[in-house]
């Protein structure tokens, strides 16, 4: 039966694929692709998972004291039964050699395959052994967790890529276009998949400008978040269809319906493929106006599409994507400036922005500290603010940046900022850093130092603020977030959030104004950035430097050759004095 679900639009363009669930309803394992030659070894992880519960369970079974109640023997026997189950071993084999799964992944694919087969008897007994399946198999993962292989980055896809533009539907299972379905993913679960075979990506949970959103973005693939139940109501290897653009996920489609997508899929391909004219084009207004173009990155491997996509530098490296995940080991001096070296290498001497570790609320640093013992975490220790509690570590951070700043022309940027003690003991910290390198005597470069504006205290002592600082960035996702008090990954709340508000306008274009009065550089790194319904109004306000996902370059510089930044300064002004300027926009 064909049924839509609705999310929210986060990354456009449409993906067609079969539904890979990631996460089990109960159980979170990691999730990675393996090699094909590695097929036998995750078996035999497999294998001695499952053999030790059995040990465990016969173990078990003769320790059982002679007056225990008979449904303890019986539901030993049950469990030992589900362990050798053929349905489960066969069906796990089959997620690991044909979709090279890891073994908990497949575990937890095979485990949601046959609950649904319980969830459909009619007979009570056997609809309740479900839960003795979810017990033994949460047992053998236990076991597992034992010896599992640490959260790899996936492998270069071990078969083709199924790419968006792959929307023919081929009976061959392995070659099949897969969209990945999950009830949650983090961020850095995002970017362990972004160089993997998924056409898009669903979750249930999660807002527009959430992080796992904006990693989704950043990949360049359809994705709809926001999509509540889809997890639950998807099943593995249903055929799905995401409309980006819409925001909606269509189930199980017909042909004709399939057909309907298929051609759009052909459009949008072919509209990128005219966008992709305009690569070497300078981003000049009409009126001979020069627009920079930058880009905002996670990692080392985005310059190479940054550049592609006509970037001029990058305007936002995130750099928190390099803490996430390491089990508690976080990169040191060394090895954060090989990385911020090779940013620096692969952009070819054009300038780049480095941000200083922006984690906390919907980024956290690994899966562990996802709900932080802090009841709200976006107003916790996020950003500058662990820096300044960890100086130790923000000063082994602020040393790999100034000693990549060698190889190129480094901007230091620091998140977060709302108060003059805080930027004074973030100046400090840049001081002492160099310091420490002096007296190690290791060579070092120059740095421009910035500000993101993104608490409203921020931007409301902007003036004070560029007293300090060489530049300004505005990140509006946090912007509207704390201008409005509405929590940017929460769903529930999505439909509030809203970069068009008249008092977040006011605050972005007062920022512009303030920096332009003195001359100082200022750009929007946030998605307002790379959103082109906005380009008109922020060059209206006098917004010269743009920063987005890669992707999103070329259409804002369509909308950059097209404009007039005279006639939209004026324009601008009326929108800003609307109290609806969304209609105005007429968006
Ligand atoms: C922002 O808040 O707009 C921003 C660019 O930073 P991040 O999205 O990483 O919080
Ligand atoms: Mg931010």
């Amino acid at each position: 039966m064909t049924f839509a679900i609705h999310g929210l639009v986060v990354a456009p363009g449409i993906a067609i694929g079969r539904a890979v669930i990631a996460v089990s309803s109960r159980m979170e394992v990691v999730h990675y692709f393996i090699e094909a030659d590695q097929i036998n070894a995750e078996f035999v992880r497999l294998c001695h998972g499952r053999d030790a519960v059995v040990d465990e369970l016969k173990r078990m079974q003769e320790l059982l004291p002679a007056d225990a109640p008979q449904e303890l023997g019986a539901l030993l026997d049950v469990h030992l039964m589900l362990l050798q189950d053929e349905l489960l071993e066969s069906g796990v084999k089959r997620w690991i050699s044909e979709r090279l799964y890891n073994a908990e992944w497949a575990l937890t694919t095979q485990l949601e395959i046959i609950s649904r087969q319980f969830d459909e008897m009619e007979d009570d007994y056997l609809r309740e052994r479900k839960a003795d399946l979810e017990q033994v198999v949460e047992r053998i993962l236990r076991y597992m967790r034992g010896v599992a292989s640490p959260v790899a980055a996936p492998p270069a896809s071990p078969r083709p890529a199924a790419g968006a533009q792959q929307g023919v539907l081929s009976e061959e299972f392995g070659d099949e276009p897969l969209v990945l379905i999950a009830s949650d993913l983090s961020p850095a679960d995002m970017l362990q998949f972004k160089s993997s075979v998924f056409a898009g990506f669903i979750t249930d949970v999660g807002g527009k400008t959430s992080h796992t959103a904006i990693v989704a973005r950043s990949m360049d693939i359809p994705a709809v978040v926001g999509a509540r139940s889809a997890s639950r109501l998807v099943r593995q290897d249903d055929w799905v269809i995401i409309d980006g653009d819409a925001g909606v996920v269509i189930v199980n489609p017909s042909p004709i319906i399939l057909e309907e997508y298929g051609f759009r899929q052909r459009q949008v391909s072919l509209e990128r493929e005219r966008l992709s004219r305009l690569r070497h084009t300078p981003a000049v207004t009409l009126d001979g106006q020069p627009i920079q173009l930058l880009a905002n990155i996670e990692r080392p491997s985005d310059c190479e599409p940054s550049l592609r996509g006509g970037a001029v530098g990058v305007g936002l490296f995130r750099t928190e994507f390099l803490f996430m995940d390491r089990s508690g080991k976080l990169p040191d001096e060394e090895e954060q400036y090989v990385v911020y070296r090779e940013v620096m290498e692969n952009m070819h001497g054009l300038p780049v922005t480095v941000r200083t570790i922006d984690v906390g609320a919907d980024k956290p640093l690994d899966k562990a500290h996802r709900d932080g013992s802090s009841l709200n975490p976006a107003l916790g220790l996020r950003a500058i603010r662990w820096s300044l509690a960890d100086t130790v570590m923000f000063r082994a951070q602020l040393r790999a940046i100034l000693r990549a700043a060698q190889h190129g022309p480094v901007r230091l940027l620091f998140p977060m900022l709302s108060s003059l003690g805080e930027i004074q003991q973030a100046l400090k910290q840049v001081e002492v850093a160099r310091a420490e390198l002096d007296a190690r005597g290791v060579p070092y470069g120059p740095v421009e130092i910035g500000a993101m504006i993104e608490v409203p205290a921020a931007a409301l002592m902007v003036r004070s603020f560029l007293k300090y600082f060489d530049f300004l960035s505005i990140g509006t996702n946090d912007l509207v977030q704390y201008t409005l008090a509405i929590d940017r990954a929460d769903e529930a709340v999505a439909h509030l959030y809203d970069p068009m508000h008249p008092a977040v306008l006011h605050l972005v274009s007062d920022v512009i104004a303030a920096a332009n009065a003195v001359g100082k550089h200022v750009s929007v790194c946030g998605e307002v950035g790379g959103d082109v319904t906005m380009t008109k109004l922020l060059l209206g306000f006098g917004l010269r430097s743009f920063s987005m996902h890669p992707a999103q370059i070329l259409a804002v510089k369509q909308e950059i050759l097209r404009a007039d930044t005279h006639k939209l300064a004026r324009w601008a002004q009326s929108i800003l004095e609307s109290e609806n300027p969304a209609e105005m926009l007429g968006v």
